[in-house]
């Protein structure tokens, strides 16, 4: 029997659950007939596409988070912070690691997690940039190695020291390089008595360009750019291995360096391996054209966690934002449309275009196959970026840092952060740890 109002549980509240969460808000406002519980093992939103810039110290946690409390406020919505577990789709009940909660109609957005092929190596070694936290750990990791580089007598440890690869040429590492060489050629340089020709940063790409999605012209342009910055960029090559002193690529090339960054692979949540429904080989959840599960028609999986084919292309939506976003607000709507007797809507998506940040006020932008770069292109990243932020709060914050961060030059104070961090991910660092969530100082 259906309990009243019925129970509308979104797991994760990133992209997918926010816009979901947010259309079920509004389109509930002032009637009893359902109640929203979001779930989220975090208790804000982060908005991933600025985290490369967190990670070079431009942005900060509050830039780029968003309390779900401030969400919760309202009726017909509340959130509980936990860790899913297992989903019992026969009872219809979700377990966290606190709580039981039973649902009527649930959302699964999950996202994903950074894929290493299996490579056991690359994922002990590898710092990744999956969340704020990662972003902090990367920033504290590379000023901090400037701390020793400025103290370190033996050139070729230095030059260790002061060497930087991101494995993965997509537009996360090509913005996490970017942004990593406009960090240390605008600040760290200035304040670090440190050998320029001493600092390297090597982004490697497994094919024969950078952002494959991008298109011939306007790729070329950011490889170009990249490179006329001294960025060295390895085409055709892949990172094989990886230890806390090295990276080993594919033609048997050992680059000494602390800090190598995966950015080279998503896939979806391994909890919903959990999930007994179908999925496809990478673990995406096979859901049809509504976004649910044909057996359980009350169950809908969107964002990165899912296998969404679309029909008219004959190929899946990839893992981005705007993807997850529509589907959240999709799944929210064919929700809405079931409370009130209506017929479910398929979901489609057009894109409009691609962008990528190359940090020192360039960007690449592709708008309806009108391309822009440098300046105006960064204008366009910009005002794209800000008003995707989901509040005033964060785009007001936004303003005035980026105003403040012309004028001033970017923090550059760091923690000291447990020895395990030297070769981890701030992430795997604080999983291992009680009270995992905030950096832990010494
Ligand atoms: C560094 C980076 C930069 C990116 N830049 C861009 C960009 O510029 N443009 C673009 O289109 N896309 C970008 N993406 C991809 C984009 O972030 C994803 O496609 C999008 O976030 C997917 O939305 P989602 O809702 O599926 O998952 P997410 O947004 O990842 O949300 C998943 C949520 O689930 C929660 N969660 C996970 N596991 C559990 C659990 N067991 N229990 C409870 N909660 C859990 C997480 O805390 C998170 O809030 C970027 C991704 C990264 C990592």
């Amino acid at each position: 029997m259906r309990r009243t109002p019925a129970q509308i549980v979104v797991l994760g509240g990133g992209f997918g659950g926010l816009y979901a969460a947010m259309t079920l808000q509004r389109e509930l406002a002032g009637s009893d007939v359902a109640q929203v519980t979001l779930v989220d093992r975090r208790n804000y939103f982060t908005f991933t596409p600025f985290l490369p810039e967190v990670a070079a110290g431009t942005l900060g946690r509050a830039h780029v988070t968003y309390p779900f409390r401030f969400l919760a406020q309202k009726g017909q919505f509340r959130f509980i912070q936990g860790v899913v577990q297992t989903f019992d789709l026969g009872n219809r009940t979700i377990q966290t690691d606190t709580t039981t909660i039973p649902y009527d109609y649930l959302i699964v957005s999950l996202g994903g997690v950074p894929s290493f092929f299996g490579n056991p190596q690359i994922e002990a070694h590898t710092l990744t940039l999956n969340s704020v936290d990662d972003a902090l750990g990367i920033r504290n990791h590379v000023i901090r190695l400037f701390e020793q580089a400025v103290v370190e007598p033996d050139p070729i440890r230095r030059r260790q020291l002061l060497t930087f690869v991101v494995a993965g040429a997509g537009p996360c590492g090509v913005e996490l390089a970017a942004e990593l060489h406009h960090l240390i050629r605008t600040a760290l340089l200035k304040y670090y008595p440190v050998d320029p020709s001493e600092v390297r940063i090597v982004l490697v790409s497994k094919g024969d360009r950078i952002l494959p999605d991008f298109g011939g012209k306007l790729a070329d342009t950011g490889q170009q750019t990249l490179m006329r910055r001294g960025i060295e960029v390895r085409l055709n090559s892949r990172v094989t291995g990886a230890s806390a002193e090295h990276v080993e690529l594919n033609d048997d090339e050992t680059i000494p360096t602390r800090t190598p960054i995966w950015a080279a692979g998503v896939t979806p949540n391994p909890i919903l391996a959990r999930l007994p429904v179908p999925k496809n080989p990478q673990g995406g959840v096979v859901v049809d054209e509504f976004l649910n599960i044909p057996e359980f028609p009350e169950v809908y999986v969107i964002g990165d966690g899912a296998s969404v084919v679309d029909r008219r292309q004959g190929r899946p939506y990839p893992a981005l934002a705007p993807v997850a976003i529509r589907q959240g607000i999709r799944a929210a709507g064919n929700i809405m449309n079931t409370l009130q007797g209506r017929a479910a809507e398929p979901f489609r998506f057009d894109f409009t275009g691609n962008i990528v940040g190359l940090g020192c006020g360039m960007a690449l932008v592709n708008l309806l196959g009108i391309k822009f770069h440098g300046r105006i292109g960064w204008w366009l990243y910009r005002m794209i970026h800000l008003q995707r932020l989901v509040s005033f709060r964060n785009k007001a914050s936004l303003a005035l840092t980026l105003a403040l961060n012309a004028i001033f030059d970017r923090d550059l104070s760091c923690e000291t952060w447990p020895e395990a961090d030297q070769s981890m991910n701030s992430e795997k660092v604080s999983q291992a740890l009680p009270d995992s969530g905030a950096p832990v100082t010494s």
